[in-house]
């Protein structure tokens, strides 16, 4: 890897994981009414065909689904680049599952969702570099401390269009500030961290402070989105601070929205419901049909994640969806909207800041 940018377009990458029909569903005798062929990439709804570049059928395990679709971001970041994981659906598809940020995830090995597996990754890839580094005469402290870091730059929640910060226990919401081409949390808490046990831990907290909200707030866990982001920082001598940032993305239920949609006149009370769902919802199509404005600045959602969306990012969506035949237009709803996504294309860099 040189310290050369590239400047190519690639295209937002689209994958869709069906997961199994769950107990509730089953007791309601629901049927499945989603079929998948895993080698095209093909999800079927009774007779509907739609095409996306990785499909996961519900015998997919959670490392198959690592492995297979976000594994890579982490070389990626290392490298320097930007990379984002979206989870789309409607409330039980299986976001949350999928990665890896509910408290109930994290003890089970083979439940263990994506973030908890990147974690692992992340640190065990950063004990070889650090080695490496041993080996061409650096002391392990010395580098680990100096030449290496890890950053939690946020785990925050955003809830009717508020951001709160889940590192920090207080209860108020954060503001959001245009800073030139960056966007910033106010007052928003980062971590420095040095082993994997640490994340785990932030990770554990914030999901536990996520879910008594939801207790508190009637059925905030499925309005609110949140945001898990860390950064490899790497200095080198000869190129400067090289940094690397990964954003996990669980998304708020999408089913809001498509009621909304569905009931025309009552679309300004679904947009301050969540108006962070509808606006991203407006950015994909805007970057889809390649319109000159994109109205990142109508949600807090799509002013943090700006970059992720046309912007200096890979970025991976995962819509998840379930098979039973009573969520049929749920499904055909977020295929349609996974769909779109696939035609947004994404220009990253390497981002290094020279010395
Ligand atoms: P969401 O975050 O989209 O609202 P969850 O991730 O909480 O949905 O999943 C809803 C339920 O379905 C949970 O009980 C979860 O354990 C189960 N589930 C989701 N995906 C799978 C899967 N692939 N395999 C087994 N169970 C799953
Ligand atoms: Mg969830």
């Amino acid at each position: 890897m040189s310290g050369n940018a590239s400047t190519d377009s690639i295209p937002v990458r689209v994958i869709v994981r069906v997961r199994p029909l769950i107990s509730l569903e089953l007791s309601s005798g629901a049927g499945e009414c989603v079929t998948v062929d895993e080698k095209t990439g093909s999800v079927f709804v009774n007779d509907r065909a739609f095409l996306f570049d990785e499909v996961f059928g519900s015998k997919c395990t959670q490392d198959f689904v690592y492995s297979e679709s976000v594994s890579d971001l982490l070389s990626s970041s290392f490298n320097g680049y930007n990379t984002t994981i979206f989870a789309y659906g409607q409330t039980g598809s299986g976001k949350t599952y999928t990665m890896g940020t509910g408290v109930d995830y994290g003890n089970d090995e083979d439940r263990k969702g994506i973030l908890p597996r990147m974690i692992s990754d992340l640190f065990e890839r950063l004990d070889t570099e650090v080695e490496k580094c041993a080996k061409e005469g650096y002391s392990y402290e010395i580098h680990r401390a100096k030449s290496y870091w890890v950053i939690i730059r946020r785990f925050l929640e955003i809830y009717n269009e508020k951001v709160f910060d889940l590192m920090n226990s207080r209860n108020e919401s954060l503001s959001i500030v245009d800073n030139g081409d960056n966007v910033l949390v106010r007052g928003l808490s980062e971590r420095r961290i040095y082993r994997a046990a640490d994340m785990y831990a932030v990770l554990q907290e914030g999901s536990e402070s996520r879910s008594i909200g939801a207790t508190e707030m009637n059925q905030q866990s499925s309005r609110s989105h949140a945001i898990f982001t860390i950064t490899i920082c790497k200095i080198s001598e000869t190129e400067g601070t090289i940094r690397g940032k990964i954003n996990f993305v669980d998304l708020a239920g999408s089913e809001r929205l498509e009621k909304t949609k569905a009931t025309g006149s009552r679309a300004q009370e679904g947009i301050s419901i969540n108006k962070s769902l509808s606006t991203l919802s407006k950015v994909i199509e805007a970057l889809s049909t390649h319109q000159s404005h994109i109205p990142y600045r109508e949600s807090s959602l799509t002013r943090i994640l700006k970059d992720s969306l046309g912007g200096n990012a890979k970025t991976v969506m995962i819509a998840c969806v379930s098979p039973a035949d009573s969520n049929n237009s749920e499904t055909v709803n977020t295929l349609r909207w996974a769909d779109q996504a696939r035609k947004i294309q994404n220009k990253p860099v390497v981002n290094v800041d020279p010395k």
